[in-house]
């Protein structure tokens, strides 16, 4: 017999009908209101049965569909288990190994809110062959290689990627492991010739971030020279765009209100942009004591998640795509899993992307033995959500796995304030998600008439 998920979310739509989501699998679907209808007899006549009733042959095909998106699943091991299982073996995995490099830690801009404060260097060729030889120690027991280039501004230091990429895919013909790379770049650079230049270095995927219109990025994202930058950024993402996959983080705290978000979409429309990114909302928050500066400004989780939905419904609004979808996740940062690192231009290891670059909370150095019980691994990594009764027992536990582990070791939040924003937001996300959907098969179906 099967058993009804508890992960099961549901939300009258239109026409009657109900969309159904499950945080489990991250299957969306719309349920007729007889098919909901028949879905809430078939879960009460399981949970009363305990497995022992007899289903009509409705019953029988409804429970096959349902087991399909895992709104049921067969009886046996308790489904947080499950998912706990899953979490487990992707924290423990040592056949994957994620490296975040930051080739350098200084950067062209002067970010208003910046952690990593006023960085120089570059990484020497004594700590790029010390993470070569890192990798190729592990190689034989390595079926991929993530990396994500990261600084400062990583495009500052294209050599030493250059350097370190052509070692890496010479290494991957002999041990035949797979590679992927990403950047977070802040776009500056990213010009026609350097685009070219990273899809040659199997880059796939860039992050970039602007913090609202011209005239509010330009105040808070100026360059080191104090110029403006909005204009260079969106021209080159132009051209980025057409070879690379984009993903635009917008930073939101209070100054980005809702005109300020609609101005920039139509500078983004304007440009060509919309069916060519995928933007994201970033909550700005003050991760270290050198941006404490703007915690004044900075919303709450929930808040964040309630201003969040009104932007992506501008989004939607104004034919932009939207790509932020509730998906399960088997760990909810590379602080969890155990083959996972950011690595500065001085080799120091650190757990989070917040750290890189201050020495006092690395966890040791690429040059020696990596020591997993220093205090500064352990911190990070030792959480874990399934020794929470809150989120044992949270029916959005997959999407989330109990969150930023830093807000929990770093900072003083309740445990309301470290539940992520699908907490709070799913079920009017997944009404955009829909909408979204039914707007991209029009827009297909017409381009094909
Ligand atoms: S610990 Fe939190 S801030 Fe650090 S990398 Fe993970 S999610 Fe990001
Ligand atoms: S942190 Fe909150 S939202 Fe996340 S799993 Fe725990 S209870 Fe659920």
């Amino acid at each position: 017999m099967a058993k009804i998920s508890r992960y099961n979310h549901f939300q009258p739509w239109r026409n009657g009908n109900y969309l159904a989501f499950n945080a489990r699998s991250g299957a969306v679907a719309v349920m007729t209101a007889e098919n909901y209808e028949a879905y809430q007899n078939l879960a009460i006549k399981l949970a009363q049965s305990n497995g022992s009733s007899t289903l009509s042959d409705s019953e029988s095909k409804l429970l096959t569909q349902l087991e399909f998106g895992r709104f049921a699943y067969p009886d046996g091991r308790e489904e947080t288990e499950l998912v706990k299982f899953q979490h487990h073996l992707e924290r423990f995995d040592t056949t994957s190994l994620g490296l975040v490099i930051a080739p350098t830690m200084a950067c062209n801009m002067a970010c208003e809110y910046c952690f990593e404060s006023n960085k120089k260097g570059k990484m020497s060729a004594e700590i790029k062959s010390a993470i070569i030889d890192y990798i190729e120690n592990k190689a034989n027991s390595l079926s991929r290689v993530d990396i994500c280039w990261y600084g400062g501004e990583p495009l500052l230091a294209l050599d030493v990627i250059e350097d370190i990429t052509a070692r890496l895919l010479e290494m991957k013909q002999r041990k035949d492991f797979m590679y992927t790379a990403t950047m977070i770049t802040n776009g500056y650079m990213l010009t026609p010739e350097v685009v070219d230049k990273l899809v040659d270095l199997k880059v796939s995927a860039i992050q970039v971030t602007l913090d609202g219109p011209a005239r509010i990025h330009n105040r808070r994202r100026a360059l080191k020279n104090g110029k403006d930058s909005f204009h260079k950024i969106l021209e080159n993402i132009q051209y980025a765009s057409t070879k690379l996959l984009i993903s635009l983080r917008v930073n939101i705290d209070k100054v980005l209100d809702e005109p300020a978000i609609e101005e920039l979409l139509l500078e983004l429309k304007a440009a060509g942009l919309e069916q060519k990114l995928s933007i994201y909302f970033g909550q700005l928050e003050p991760a270290t004591t050198v941006c404490a500066n703007i915690a004044d400004n900075c919303y709450s989780s929930v808040d964040f998640s309630e201003v969040e939905i009104e932007y992506f419904r501008l989004l939607l609004q104004h034919g932009f795509r939207i790509e932020k979808l509730p998906s399960p996740i088997a760990v909810f940062c590379l602080a969890q899993r155990v083959n996972a690192f950011v690595i500065d231009h001085e080799g120091y290891l650190y757990r989070c992307f917040n750290y890189a670059g201050d020495p006092d909370r690395a966890m040791g150095n690429i040059t020696a033995p990596i020591d997993y019980q220093h205090p500064n691994f352990t911190r990070l990594f030792d959480f874990d959500a399934f020794d929470s009764n809150k989120c044992r027992s949270c029916s959005i536990l997959p999407l989330c796995l109990g969150g930023c582990p830093s807000q929990r070791a770093d900072r003083n939040f309740t445990e309301d304030q470290l539940c992520q924003g699908w907490r709070h937001n799913l079920i009017p996300m997944l009404e955009i998600i829909a909408c979204s959907r039914q707007q991209r098969m029009k827009t297909t179906a017409k381009e094909q008439v």
